[in-house]
């Protein structure tokens, strides 16, 4: 599960402070395509992204 913030609806680690209240996601949007495109500090531990559903 992950956290789409509902502020500017990036996508952070499920408990991830940063997401605030954001809507619960089960897996990535199509949009995100890479570890780029997840700046947030949350996944700073995520070595690959392919670890990622
Ligand atoms: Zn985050």
């Amino acid at each position: 599960m992950y956290t789409m913030s509902s502020d500017d609806f990036s996508v952070h680690q499920q408990d991830c402070d940063e997401a605030g209240s954001g809507i619960p996601i089960t897996s990535l949007p199509d949009e995100v395509t890479s570890l780029d495109d997840l700046p947030c500090s949350c996944w700073d531990e995520v070595d690959s992204f392919d670890e990622l559903d």
